[in-house]
């Protein structure tokens, strides 16, 4: 059962300690509702994909209350300084250095080294963010492939049964997502959203180019540079070969090195996935035998990111 809860100091206190719990919690901003999970959580990610039944593990966006939190995730030059003070809160995402030591869920950033962030206007968004007081992961909150969210009847119609929680705030001013500018190298605008691109030219003091191919997505997600591991990976491995490194999925694969979930739960493999190939990666010197998952639910986008992972490097 989904809850809806009102934008009130219960309605938050409860929202908080959903998030808190793990559990997914749909909120308003400005721009749509957002489908939130704690950003530290790797399970709790793994549900915000699996809700969605997004086929892919494109990188989220990061939430924030504040400027301190957002400097607890991301590394601001001055230039990220000088947008920030000039459009936060907003509908405008930063894609900036993830900070080491963030303990943001590599599910979140899709294992790269940049994250992207926000400071929502929505005053209920940022009562709830302050309740929860950490970073919120959130996507729209409506199922892959389908229009984004305005109102909380929206979300209900498309994910009731599937989250804990919906805060409703009335319907969403902006309607369409938020402006997302990359500062990881030159400035490139990456999507363009509710804050105009002439608006940041003017605040930046130099035009902006749409990313170029290794930024702009051509399907939202689809990145030029995805996190793989330098080993090479050999898929739908149901028994390793001498000197690999087995990452195994289910009860069939008992003598696996690592096992992404042993009871066969695909929630739990996604939450596993990144961290599982870093570990392979540092502790093989041959290469990684990944045992074949299922093409369900989840399956799909842990063997998308496994094909990319697999797939020959440039
Ligand atoms: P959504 O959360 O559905 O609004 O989509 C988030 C958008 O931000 C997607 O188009 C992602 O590709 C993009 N994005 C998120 N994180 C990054 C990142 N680290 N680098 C580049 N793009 C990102
Ligand atoms: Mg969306």
């Amino acid at each position: 059962m989904t809850e809806i809860l009102n934008a009130d100091a219960a309605g938050l206190a409860r929202a908080a300690a959903l998030l808190s719990q793990g559990g997914l919690v749909a909120f308003p901003t400005e721009t749509v509702y957002g489908l939130g999970g704690d950003a530290r959580s790797d399970l709790a990610v793994a549900r915000i994909f699996e809700a969605k039944g997004r086929p892919r593990f494109n990188p989220l966006i990061v939430h924030v209350a504040d400027m301190t939190m957002a400097k607890e995730v991301a590394l601001f030059d001055a230039r990220a300084e000088r947008v920030a003070g000039a459009f936060w809160p907003g509908p405008l995402t930063l894609v900036l250095p993830l900070r080491s030591g963030a303990r943001i869920s590599d599910l979140v950033t899709a294992g790269l080294s940049t994250v992207a962030v926000r400071m929502p206007a929505h005053p209920v968004a940022r009562a709830l963010l302050s309740a929860f007081g950490g970073p919120v992961a959130a996507p729209s909150a409506n199922p892959s492939g389908k229009v984004s969210p305005t109102r909380a009847e929206h979300v209900i119609a498309g994910l009731s049964g599937l989250i804990a929680a919906v805060v409703d705030g009335g319907p969403c001013a902006v309607g369409v997502e938020s402006t997302i500018l990359g500062l990881t190298g030159d400035p490139e605008l990456l999507r363009p959203g509710g804050i105009p691109a002439e608006a940041l030219e003017a605040c930046l003091g130099t035009p902006l180019p749409e990313g170029g191919s290794a930024a702009k997505p051509s399907a939202p997600g689809q990145l030029a540079s995805h996190y793989a591991p330098s080993a090479p990976i050999r898929l739908g491995a149901t028994r390793p070969e001498p000197r690999e490194l087995w990452i195994g999925f289910g009860p069939d694969a008992r003598g696996a090195d690592l096992n992404l979930s042993l009871t066969g739960d695909l929630v739990e493999a996604a939450a596993n996935l990144f961290h599982f190939l870093r570990e392979a990666d540092a502790r093989t010197e041959g290469t990684i035998a990944v045992s074949p998952i299922p093409e369900r639910g989840l399956g799909r986008a842990i063997n998308d990111r496994l094909r990319r992972a697999a797939a020959p490097r440039h």
